[in-house]
């Protein structure tokens, strides 16, 4: 099963966000975007999910052109390629098992969902998809009342419940602290390997790509300038991608790091570099 971009290209006005992307992504890929902001990552993900319509070119799955989807066809491959966002997207007020259950919207009846009605082994599978993610003590707290970590993993066990192909992820572990962001990081691993469910995560900071995928594609400008192994990654395709400051001075790998593994007061030091790189537009 191979997901195909055909020179896919996203216009807004006379902004051109995504431009002529062609990307082959063979089913079990652990794949991370990288770019500055604005690149287009985020434009080319919703594409893919269909939240936003390609003004031409083609996406293709087991080739089939889900580009040309409508109605039912469509809703099942959103349903396939399940969709998690930096800001999580749970129902604050509703608890977490019941934020995990939506998603099964998808394989269900409009009606049974708005009575709130889900079967016995709905719940079964959704206590068992917050197992798998370490935080089914939280099953019958609002999901609001969360720590952001939580909060994604919720984000991915409802994902979970789709029974996706693959996980679309943006910006994952923006909003999250390092050791969240690791957590969160090690369950998109885990579900890549264990399950073989392709994962497409858009990521700001290069060495999460480095450390967590299998491939890299680099974008500037709407346009694929890197695709390779993280090892194939020089410092000349960094500068690629991310180009150089306003200054002319090259971007230093170490600007762009979340740096999962480093100790806490290192790691606050490089959260306030991280502020600091998000004000200066990176
Ligand atoms: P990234 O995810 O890499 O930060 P985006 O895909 O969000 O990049 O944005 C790519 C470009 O497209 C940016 O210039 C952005 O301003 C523009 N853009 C994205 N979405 C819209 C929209 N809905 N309307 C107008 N311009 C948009």
């Amino acid at each position: 099963m191979m997901f195909e971009l055909k020179n896919v290209t996203r216009r807004f006005g006379n902004k051109t966000a995504v431009d002529s992307v062609t990307l082959d992504i063979p089913q079990g890929q652990m794949v991370g975007i990288i770019g500055r902001s604005g690149a287009g990552k985020s434009t080319l993900l919703r594409m893919i999910n269909r939240l936003q319509e390609p003004t031409s070119g083609s996406i293709h799955f087991a080739g089939v052109e889900v580009s040309s989807l409508r109605g039912q066809a469509l809703r099942n491959w959103q349903r396939d390629c399940a969709m998690i966002f930096q800001q999580f997207n749970l129902v604050p007020r509703l608890d977490v098992l019941t934020n995990v259950m939506l998603g099964r919207l998808n394989h269900r009846s409009t009606a049974m969902s708005l009575l709130g009605i889900f079967t016995h082994q709905e719940r079964i599978h959704a206590i068992a998809a917050l197992e798998r993610l370490g935080i089914e003590q939280t099953a019958l707290q609002m999901a609001g009342t969360l720590s952001g970590g939580q909060q994604q993993r919720v984000a991915i066990a409802r994902a979970l419940m789709q029974n996706p192909k693959m996980v679309l992820a943006d910006e994952p572990i923006a909003s999250l602290d390092p050791l969240n962001a690791k957590i969160v990081m090690d369950a998109l691993r885990d579900i890549n390997e264990r399950e073989g469910i392709t994962v497409v995560t858009n990521l700001h900071t290069l060495d999460t790509a480095r450390n967590y995928c299998e491939r890299i594609v680099g974008m500037a400008a709407g346009r694929v300038v890197f695709d390779g192994k993280p090892s194939e990654l020089t410092a000349d395709a960094v500068k690629q991608i991310y180009g150089t400051d306003k200054d002319g001075a090259g971007i230093d790998e170490t600007m762009t790091s979340t740096s999962i593994n480093i100790p806490a007061a290192a790691a606050a030091q490089q959260s306030a570099g991280l502020q600091s790189l998000a004000l200066a537009g990176l």
